[in-house]
Order: C-alpha cells, then structure tokens, then sequence
C-alpha cells in the first residue's frame, strides 16, 4: 500500500492499525488561539491533549484523522509537539469548513484547488507538513453560496492530487446528497470521498443511497450529544448498514477535540476517561455483543481508513 501523509511525515498505509475518522487535536474557536493567544493557557492546554492521546493510544487507537482547518485555528506545529510527545499518528487536513473566509467568495474555483493542492504537495504555511486529507462542510440550511464553492474546489483539488476529501454535513436535512450532486458534476471519484457526520441520522435508507453512489461514510459523534441520536441509535444504524453489507465503506469516529484551558481557568477533572476511546471502550463491545463480527469492526477501523487515506 501507498504512504499517507501525517504530521510527523509519510507512513505506509499498513502501519496506520485503528484509524478514527474524524477527529480534532485542538478546536480552539475558529481563530481566537492565534490572534488572543492570551485568553489560553497553553501549558495546560497541552498537558490536557498529550494526556488524551497518551490514553487513546494506550487503549489502541494508533491514527487519528485531525479534520482542522484553518477557520477551525488549525495550528500544524501544535499538532506535530502533541503528536511527537505521544506517539500518535496524526493526518491533518487542508480544506475549509462552515466559516468560509471572504477571500474565497469570489476566489476563482481553480485557484481555491491550488491553494489545497499546494497545502498537498508542498505543506502548510511554511511547516513543510502535508495535509493528507480535503475537509469540506454544509450543515443546517443546506450547502451556501460559498460552501459550495469550496466543494468545487475542494473536488478539483482531488481530481488533481488524487488525495480523499472528507465532509461535514448535517445528516438530518440530508446535505450530503447536495454535497454528492455537487463532487459528480465536478467529474470528481466518487470513491475518493466521505460523508462524513453520517451517524447523525438513523435514516439507514438516506444513508444507503449516498453509498450507492460510491462514496464511503463516517459514522461519528460518538456518544451523541442532546437532541441527536444517542450512541444506542448510532450503533443501531451501523449495524444496519453492516447487516447491509456496507462495512467496507464505514469508518468511525468521535468527532472529539480534547478541550483548549483558558487562562486562569481550572482544568477540567481528569478522571474521565478520554472520549477518544468511546468507540473502541463501549460502542465496539455493544456492536460485537449484536453479532458484529471482530472481523468486521477491523473492516470499519482499519481497513476502510487505510484505503480510504491510501486510495
Ligand atoms: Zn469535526
């Protein structure tokens, strides 16, 4: 298998092992760690991430897939001290989510794909560090103007570099069957894109169409949150698809981001286990408790991540 980029350099596919599909190392509210650098605590914010990693990668996550961009205050050199510190694989991502910056507005389509490829090929900022992955996102109200010119961007930039894109939508308005209409009109390979935010939903039929198409999902989000469905619920529609025979094409995750500390904040308590591991820790033994198959759950956790990154 090929090498996929990560935030220490390249690694062969294989080595990838339990892969979650969408993650994040640090969310820091859009850009505010870079231009309020003081509202953070960032000796306590990284003790905080290299103990959440520390643990996952203990409890046998050994990649994450970091989905932050740069609306996101994605920060490369965080990632890579983190990663560094705990051993983690770390994939991180070029592309844009839902804070579309004015300078893309009326950016041209094919100058928003030379942005991402360069972000491919030659690395992020000046870091030399190569995204490994295209983060696009829609969510309620459907694709915007502006969002939709990033997906055509972001769909160039696969054509071009044939590196995977990887979405956020609100599955409950269905955005991902815009965001599939969108990558088939741009010509783009259907099997080199994820819906992602996919366990949102337990429409299991919506969420077959979209595999129809050819593109894989992640069912993330793990455990849920208030007014969305429940970890249960997510299970339940993941074994629906497995019963359905789509295991090849589903990847898990949590949607996680270990917490930045603000300035004279106290840390949260630690004696929670990290939500890196809910997959793994309560939702897997759940699924295979149902007669899912641990062949199956490698399927979905190693398997389809590695193709997926690897093409
Ligand atoms: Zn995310």
């Amino acid at each position: 298998m090929p090498a996929v980029e990560t935030v220490l350099g390249p690694i062969d596919a294989k080595s990838l092992g339990v892969t979650l599909s969408h993650e994040h190392v640090l969310v820091s509210m859009g850009n505010d760690a870079k231009a309020y650098p003081w509202r953070f605590d960032w000796g306590a914010t990284r003790a905080n991430a290299v103990r959440e990693l520390t643990e996952a990668k203990a409890g046998g996550i050994d990649t994450l897939i970091d989905l932050t961009t740069p609306d996101l205050g994605r920060d490369v050199r965080y990632i890579e001290d983190v990663a560094r510190a705990t051993g983690m694989n770390v994939v991180v991502a070029t592309g844009i989510w839902r804070d579309v910056p004015r300078s893309f507005w009326t950016r041209d389509l094919d100058e928003i794909a030379d942005i991402f490829v360069r972000e491919i090929e030659v690395g992020i900022e000046d870091t030399g560090i190569k995204a490994g992955v295209i983060k696009v996102a829609n969510d309620m109200g459907g694709v915007s103007a502006e969002g939709e010119r990033i997906l055509r961007g972001a769909a160039r930039a696969l054509k071009r570099t044939g590196y995977p894109i990887s979405t956020h939508q609100w599955a409950p308005e269905e955005v991902g069957r815009r965001q599939v209409e969108i990558f088939q009109e741009e010509g783009a390979p259907m099997d080199r894109i994820c819906i992602g935010h996919s366990a949102d939903t337990t429409d299991v039929d919506y969420l077959e169409g979209l595999l129809h198409t050819g593109v894989w999902l992640s069912m993330d989000r793990y455990p849920g949150a208030a007014g969305r469905p429940n970890w249960e619920q997510r299970n339940a529609t993941v074994k629906a698809l497995v019963d359905r025979g789509w295991a090849h094409r589903m990847m898990l995750g949590h949607d996680h981001a270990p917490s930045p500390v603000l300035t004279g904040q106290t840390p949260a308590p630690t004696n929670q286990p990290t939500r890196y591991l809910f997959v793994s820790t309560v939702a897997v033994p759940a699924l295979m408790a149902q007669g899912v198959s641990l062949e199956t759950i490698n399927t979905m956790m190693r398997d389809a991540p590695a193709a997926f990154l690897a093409g």
